[in-house]
């Protein structure tokens, strides 16, 4: 989980403004089929979320990777020069927003109702999935929560992002999540916290929507059982 504001030399841009499509930048490294930027607005792969795609210079990237420290950029050829601009695959970035927000609030939904904690998620353009454990809904519950979550879309909530010092967090945050807070390295101070506000309060380094009402209502795909006591569930927006 990526709390920090910059990976190494770049500057995740994401970090403070998810809604960035275009930036300016200098590479600072390069490799055979790579470059590395001083600051991006790509999401490097990790978290659940995929990675994003987009251009440098008009050359298609193909994936950005956090690798060796570094925040790679690959690219479809090599490009030229020392300064690029980059631009976003719009449409394919704002969809994993919308999904990963919705894995918060479908998270925080169950870990209220039910104390299950999220074991693990995988962000997905058309469908994502949460491992909830230990989670064994019947149908009726899997309604609720369903209804619950839209609910919260269509009362239009907003989403913050801020950073607060660890202290602080570990003060505010109800027990349930405090775990998750707790579980941070040491050395990380300052952290990310996402926070849709009145559901839930999250350490996270992703990129989300700023409002509930940009998610959509939910479509529960269907659960899974993954071992005695771990449900997975797969879902697609409206
Ligand atoms: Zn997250």
């Amino acid at each position: 989980m990526k709390t920090s504001l910059s990976i190494m030399n770049t500057k995740l841009l994401h970090m403070e403004d998810c809604y960035l499509k275009e930036f300016d930048a200098k590479i600072i490294n390069r490799g055979d089929n790579y470059v590395v930027l001083d600051q991006t607005a790509f999401y490097p792969l990790g978290g659940g979320q995929p990675s994003d795609q987009g251009t440098l210079n008009g050359i298609k990237v193909t994936e950005v990777r956090k690798e060796n420290g570094e925040v790679r950029h690959f690219l479809e050829k090599p490009v030229e020069g020392e300064e690029v601009h980059g631009v976003l695959d719009w449409e394919r970035r704002y969809a994993f927003m919308r999904m990963h927000t919705a894995q918060h609030l479908l998270s925080g939904i169950v870990i209220g109702m039910k104390g299950s904690e999220t074991a693990g998620n995988q962000i997905g353009r058309d469908y994502s999935r949460i491992d909830f454990r230990p989670f064994r809904p019947d149908e009726k519950e899997v309604e609720l929560i369903a209804g619950k979550f839209n609910e919260w879309v269509d009362k239009q909530v907003p989403v913050k992002i801020y950073f607060s010092t660890r202290k602080k967090v570990m003060e505010e945050v109800d027990e349930k999540r405090r775990v998750l807070f707790s579980r941070l390295p040491e050395f990380i101070k300052e952290i990310r916290v996402v926070e849709i506000e009145g559901i839930d309060r999250v350490p996270c380094g992703g990129a989300h929507v700023a409002n509930t009402k940009e998610i959509g209502h939910i479509n529960i795909i269907r659960t899974e059982n993954k071992g005695s006591d771990t449900t997975r569930m797969v879902f697609g927006l409206e």
